[in-house]
C-alpha cells in the first residue's frame, strides 16, 4: 500500500481541477486521482454539441493529458470505481481490489442520469460520457427520426445537434414547457421557437406510456415515429459511496461552506454535493454546473491543506443551442421581481431581484456572445449583494460597470 496523501475520487471537472489545485497550493506530497472511466479526465460540455456535430470523429477534450499528469506528479488510477471508504483506517477500497490510503479525501463523484422506467426503456440512449456521445453521433444519421425525451439542457442541446446532422427531431417534455426549471418562460419561448424554426417538433405536457420497436407512445395515445430515442430526463447526485461511508446527506453529500463533509477528513465538490451559499443567505445549494464544480474544487483543496476558504463564487452556466446562447448567473428562482434589460438584435437579460431589492440572478439569451459581457457584470453585482436601480438595469445603454463602482 502506498503512502497516504491526498486522494480524489472522480475524474470529471471537479476532480481534475482539484488535482491541479493541490500543486498550485504548494502541496508536494502524493496526489492520487481515481476515475471509473478508461480515458484520462476530459471535459463534458462538448459531448452534446461538437462531439456530435463535428465532421471528424471526436477525440475527448482532455482536462489532464499524460504530460500534465507527469509534471504534476499525479498517480492516476483509471477504470476503477471506489466501492467503499473505511473512515477509521482512512482507506478507499477500489473495484479492482486496490486499497488507497488517504490523509484527506475529496469526493468529486458527479451525477448520474435518471433512467426511464417504462416498457421499452432499454431502447433509449443516454448521454453522460464520451462513449455515450460516440454512440449517439453514430445513431444521428441524416434522415433518421429521432425522439428526444426531456426538454432540459441535454435534450435541447442534443436536439439542436441532431437537427444539424439532418435528423427529423421531436422533443417530448413532461412539463407544460421546455426548460421549466432552467429558465423563465420568455426565454423558453424563444428557445422553443428557434428549435421549431429548424424543423424540430416540440411536444409538452405529455407523459410517455411506452416505447415500441419504432415509436414512442404517449399517455394520450399519440404515437411518435422514432428510429432513435435519447433520454435526457435529469441527473441525480452520486451519493452511494458517501452513504456507505455514513456521511451526512442533504440533497447530495452535505458539506459546509468550506466543502467539508460531516467527516473532517473528507471533502466533496461538484454535482454530488450541496453546501450553504453565503451570497444567498446560506441557502443550501447543489449546483450541476461546470464552472461551479471547478470553484468548489479549488475551495475544497485549500481547506484540505489547512485553509479556511468558503465557496462564494456566484453560480454561472451557459447552454448553446443552434445560434443561441443562454447564460444564467446566480439563483434566479430566489427573485420576486424581474427587470428586462434589452440588448441588440433581440437579445435580452432578465434581472431577478428579491424582496429587499437585491440582485439574485440574471437569465439571458442572445446570439453568439451578445449577452456575455452584461451577464458577467451582473454576476459580479450579484456577488457584491448589489441593490441596483431598476431603471438603470432596464436601460440597455446604461453601463453596468458604473453600478459596480458605485
Ligand atoms: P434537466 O435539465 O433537469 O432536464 C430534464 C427535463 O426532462 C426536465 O424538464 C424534466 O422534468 C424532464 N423529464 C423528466 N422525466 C421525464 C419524462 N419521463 N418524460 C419527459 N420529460 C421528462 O436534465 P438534463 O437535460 O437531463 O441534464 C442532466 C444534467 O446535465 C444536468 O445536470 C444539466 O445541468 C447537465 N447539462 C448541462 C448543460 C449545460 O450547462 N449547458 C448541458 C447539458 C447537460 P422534471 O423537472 O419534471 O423532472
Amino acid at each position: 500500500m502506498s503512502k497516504a496523501g491526498m486522494v480524489i475520487v472522480g475524474g470529471g471537472k471537479a476532480g481534475a481541477r482539484a488535482a491541479i489545485a493541490f500543486r498550485e497550493n504548494g502541496w508536494e506530497g502524493p496526489v492520487t486521482l481515481i476515475s471509473d472511466e478508461a480515458l484520462l479526465p476530459y471535459d463534458r460540455p462538448p459531448l452534446s454539441k461538437a462531439a456530435i456535430t463535428d465532421d471528424a470523429e471526436p477525440e475527448a477534450v482532455l482536462l489532464l493529458d499524460k504530460d500534465m499528469i507527469f509534471s504534476l506528479k499525479l498517480t492516476y488510477i483509471a477504470n476503477a470505481a471506489a466501492t467503499s471508504v473505511d473512515r477509521e483506517k482512512q482507506i478507499v477500497e477500489l473495484s479492482d481490489g486496490q486499497h488507497v490510503p488517504y490523509q484527506k479525501l475529496l469526493l468529486a463523484l458527479g451525477a448520474e442520469p435518471r433512467r426511464l422506467s417504462l416498457a421499452g426503456a432499454e431502447r433509449a440512449l443516454m448521454l453522460r460520457n464520451h462513449g455515450d456521445a460516440l454512440k449517439i453521433r453514430l445513431a444521428f444519421v441524416p434522415g433518421k427520426t429521432v425522439a428526444i425525451i426531456g426538454g432540459g439542457f441535454i435534450g435541447l442541446e442534443l436536439a439542436a445537434s441532431a437537427a444539424k446532422r439532418g435528423c427529423k427531431v421531436t422533443v417530448i417534455e413532461a412539463q407544460p414547457r421546455i426548460l421549466m426549471r432552467g429558465v423563465p418562460e420568455s426565454i423558453a419561448i424563444q428557445v422553443h421557437d428557434r428549435h421549431a424554426s429548424f424543423g424540430t417538433a416540440l411536444v409538452t405536457s405529455t407523459a410517455i406510456d411506452s416505447i415500441t420497436a419504432n415509436e414512442v407512445v404517449l399517455s394520450n395515445g399519440r404515437r411518435i415515429l422514432a428510429e432513435i430515442i435519447v433520454a435526457g430526463i435529469g441527473a441525480s447526485p452520486r451519493i452511494a459511496l458517501a452513504q456507505q461511508a455514513g456521511l451526512l446527506i442533504d440533497n447530495g453529500i452535505a458539506c459546509s461552506a468550506g466543502m467539508q463533509t460531516s467527516d473532517p477528513d473528507i471533502y466533496a465538490a461538484g454535482d454530488c454535493c450541496s453546501f450553504p451559499h453565503s451570497v444567498f443567505g446560506n441557502a443550501r445549494v447543489r449546483l450541476e454546473a461546470w464552472r461551479s464544480a471547478s470553484d468548489q474544487a479549488v475551495v475544497a483543496v485549500e481547506n484540505m491543506l489547512g485553509g479556511s476558504a468558503t465557496c462564494m463564487a456566484v453560480p454561472w452556466f451557459w447552454s448553446d443551442q443552434h445560434d443561441l446562447t443562454l447564460q444564467i448567473a446566480g439563483l434566479p428562482h430566489l427573485g420576486t421581481a424581474t427587470v428586462n434589460r434589452p440588448g441588440k438584435d433581440g437579445a435580452f437579460i432578465l434581472c431577478h431581484l428579491n424582496a429587499d431589492g437585491r440582485l439574485v440572478g440574471a437569465s439571458g439569451i442572445g446570439q453568439g456572445n451578445a449577452i456575455a459581457r452584461d451577464v458577467r457584470l451582473l454576476e459580479m453585482l450579484i456577488g457584491k449583494g448589489a441593490k441596483p436601480d431598476h431603471a438603470l438595469l432596464a436601460d440597455g445603454n446604461a453601463q453596468l460597470k458604473a453600478l459596480l463602482k458605485a
